[in-house]
């Protein structure tokens, strides 16, 4: 059953970050695939600066698949860990065109099955691309639903778990961008502003720092 608490947080995330929204830009739910592979260790931002000229060239599997791995690597070299990015992507766009006609599928089963693509990359394109509920956790995700106290699991699957279950299913996409601008913004990993977030008065990091005095 979803939390109360879960609820209250997301009514104070909305009103902060009324912007929330997937920040990779695409076109089709397979422009949406390679984007969300590349990146994986990028900025959405790179990504960004990176795709509108591979899919002006290539934005069908059949078209990637033709550039091969050395025209792939022209388009994406300036993302991180770009060759084995471009080896997944080769041999998703074959299994693609082998196993699915050349479309992307709309289930995690299928897409968890793709070289390269994750339970973090198939929820992502499944909410942004399919409108079908999912929580894709990453790494902001994570961070700040185990310091609000919404979930405690030691690794993404089980606070992806958690989260569903504390968080209505009509809220998971939304609820999934929300984290991740929170992260990106007030609470990041490194040093975040406590003392200017909404969210200090039910967060379980905030209590457990402010009892041992490190937030001064
Ligand atoms: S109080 Fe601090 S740790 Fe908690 S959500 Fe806000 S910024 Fe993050």
């Amino acid at each position: 059953m979803p939390a109360p608490k879960a609820t209250k947080i997301l009514e104070r995330l909305r009103k902060l970050y009324p912007e929330a929204r997937c920040g990779l830009d695409y076109g089709s739910p397979f422009e949406l695939l390679i984007a969300t592979i590349l990146s994986a260790q990028c900025t959405d931002k790179r990504v960004n600066l990176v795709t509108p000229a591979l899919f002006r060239r290539a934005n069908r599997p059949e078209e990637i698949l033709q550039l091969g791995e050395k025209g792939l690597v022209s388009f994406i070299k300036t993302c991180g860990l770009y060759q084995a990015k471009a080896k997944n992507i080769l041999a998703t766009c074959k299994q693609l065109v082998r196993e699915h006609g050349g479309r992307v599928p709309a289930s995690l089963e299928a897409l968890t099955r793709l070289p390269g693509v994750g339970r973090k990359t198939a929820n992502v394109v499944l909410s942004n691309a399919f409108d079908t509920p999912a929580i894709a956790v990453d790494t902001h995700v994570f961070r700040v639903s185990r310091r609000l106290g919404l979930a405690h699991g030691k690794n993404p699957h089980q606070v992806e778990l958690e989260l569903q279950r504390a968080i209505p299913q009509k809220d998971w996409s939304e609820a999934h961008h929300l984290l991740i601008a929170h992260g990106r913004g007030l609470c990041s990993a490194r040093s975040p502003q406590c003392e200017a977030c909404p969210l200090k008065t039910t967060c379980l990091y905030f209590q457990s720092e402010s009892r041992k005095g490190s937030l001064g």
